[in-house]
């Protein structure tokens, strides 16, 4: 049990008090719960093409928005304003392709019956119920936008739990669905410790649809298994970047840099690992070092910047952990290595190492910042293997002219983006996005991550004749006409 306490948040940018807001206690969250039920009712009984029509509003009012939700992410996350557009960016067209893709995915579908013309059969897809959204900090808008926006079109009602260094991102967001026409109860947004109101979240929902680290993902898909309700968790990576000997360098080394950079490296997707042919080793990694040590760092509001703060002191310990046990351990900075205590108190140099070896926390631990371990590979082969191997499956990217697809083909990991770090993929947004391995269970995003949230049902009608013996025929006689049948259903003998 908790009780309310003030839930305080700092700016990473200056470490000063942006807002407090009231953090949910345990006790509250069955309520929470059963007043989203309530809702949930009328709300799927109203036709799929109203329910779009609230995220059609959604998608127009988040660019309306622009500015004000940059503002509120950045504050809370300290994250360049180009990284928090991409997410103003990516939720908006999401949710209006999930919108447009809703109705045709939710439509009944007739499916062959156990009898021809006897049977007729309906697939429908019919909410879960209530779903539960865990969310992290680093992605605090567009990822409950696209996430909330499947679970709702699919007719069901949403509780969120946003990261504590995060709510007001969260609480403006509902705020935007409100003005988009959502009923009441549908959104709510309980903010508070995720181990004080997970156990009771999981104990209500009727599925959990987590982003985070795997240690909580595993926690939560054990619990949500002992309910025996439905789970997706999008977990961590250390993604690994391919460039081949046929690939353009210098937009190789850009959409590195962009892979590995982008959002401070805070990107589950983002990239920290690249193996470089050799015969294109040396002059990628010239160009590489260079754009990396132009890159503007710093902290504020203003367009003009690249990399923003790491988001807490706890990250900004994590990255310099990592740097300094490779360093001490032999590897070589190529660009970056230190904090920058001068611009911000959580500012971390965007980081090349080579030499990393398995010894070092950097080789195979996800450090989830601006560090990025560069390795030279004799082949494709090479390449492959090394990038396969890893508890991890999350993204790949692969630079090359003509093999790209080729390649893509033998990594195991749920994304793979071909001349492009990650946005290529992760923007595909009606295809399916998550990971393999330790990278997570479902998808979100695509066909899968809105039927996620439904039960399909089959509803079967049988008419003239019940699939059983007719008193005339006996059992025997039965057998014998329907092995006849069947073998016509069948195609003949063979
Ligand atoms: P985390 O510690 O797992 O926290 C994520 C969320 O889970 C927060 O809201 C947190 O709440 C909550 N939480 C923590 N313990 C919980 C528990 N026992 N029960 C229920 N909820 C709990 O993750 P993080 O380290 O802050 O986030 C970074 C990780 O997220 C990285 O590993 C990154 O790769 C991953 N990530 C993955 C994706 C993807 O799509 N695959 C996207 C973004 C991030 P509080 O912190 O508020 O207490």
């Amino acid at each position: 049990m908790s009780s309310n306490r003030d839930l305080m948040v700092r700016c990473p940018f200056d470490d000063s008090i942006y807002g407090t807001c009231t953090s949910t206690a345990a006790e509250q969250v069955p309520a929470a719960i059963a007043r989203a039920r309530r809702a949930q009712a009328a709300w799927a009984a109203a036709p799929v093409t109203d329910r779009a029509r609230v995220f059609r509003r959604l998608a127009a009012l988040i660019l309306d928005n622009r500015d004000k939700i940059l503002d509120t992410i950045q504050a809370e996350t300290g994250k360049a304003r180009l990284s928090a557009f991409e997410e103003v960016m990516d939720a908006s067209r999401a949710v209006r392709v999930f919108a447009g893709s809703a109705p045709g995915l939710l439509r009944p579908r007739r499916r062959a019956g156990a009898i021809p013309v006897l049977t007729s059969t309906v697939e429908h897809h019919r909410p879960v119920g209530v779903v539960g959204i865990i969310n992290p900090w680093n992605y605090p808008f567009n990822l409950p936008a696209s996430d909330g926006a499947q679970a709702l079109l699919a007719g069901n009602a949403v509780v969120l739990k946003p990261d504590s260094q995060t709510p007001f991102t969260a609480l403006l967001l509902a705020e935007l669905l409100t003005g988009a026409g959502l009923p009441d109860g549908l959104f709510q947004v309980l903010p508070g410790s995720g181990a004080e109101l997970g156990p009771a979240l999981v104990a209500g929902v009727d599925y959990l649809m987590f982003t985070g680290s795997t240690a909580t993902g595993r926690q939560l898909a054990t619990a949500c298994a002992e309910r025996l309700i439905g789970f997706s968790g999008e977990l961590g990576g250390k993604n690994p970047l391919l460039v081949l000997d046929d690939a353009d360098l210098a937009t190789a080394a850009a959409g590195t840099v962009h892979g590995a950079f982008a959002n401070t490296g805070q990107v589950c997707v983002g990239i920290e690992r690249a193996y470089i042919h050799q015969s294109v080793h040396d002059e990628f990694v010239d160009r590489l070092v260079a754009l990396v040590r132009g890159l503007r760092l710093g902290v504020g509001y203003d367009w003009n910047l690249d990399v923003g703060s790491l988001s807490s002191a706890k990250q900004l310990a994590a990255v310099s952990t990592h740097v300094d046990d490779a360093v001490a351990k032999g590897a070589t900075v190529l660009a970056g290595g230190r904090a920058r205590p001068d611009l911000g108190p959580y500012c971390y140099e965007p980081t090349v190492l080579t030499g990393v070896t398995e010894d070092m926390l950097a080789c195979r631990e996800e450090t989830f910042g601006p560090v990025l371990a560069v390795y030279r590979v004799a082949s494709d082969d090479e390449a492959v293997a090394r990038a396969n191997d890893s508890r991890y499956g999350l993204n790949a990217s692969v630079w090359s002219a003509r093999r790209g697809p080729e390649v893509a083909a033998r990594l195991r990991t749920g994304t793979v983006n071909v001349n492009e770090g990650y946005a290529a993929a992760w923007g595909s947004h009606a295809a399916p996005m998550g990971g393999m391995g330790e990278s997570g269970v479902g998808r979100r995003h695509g066909d899968h991550g809105l039927l996620k949230y439904t039960e399909p049902q089959t509803v079967s009608v049988q008419r003239l004749h019940r699939i059983a013996p007719p008193p005339k025929l006996g059992n025997e006689g039965y057998a014998t006409v329907m092995t006849a049948a069947i073998r016509l259903l069948n195609g003949g003998r063979r």
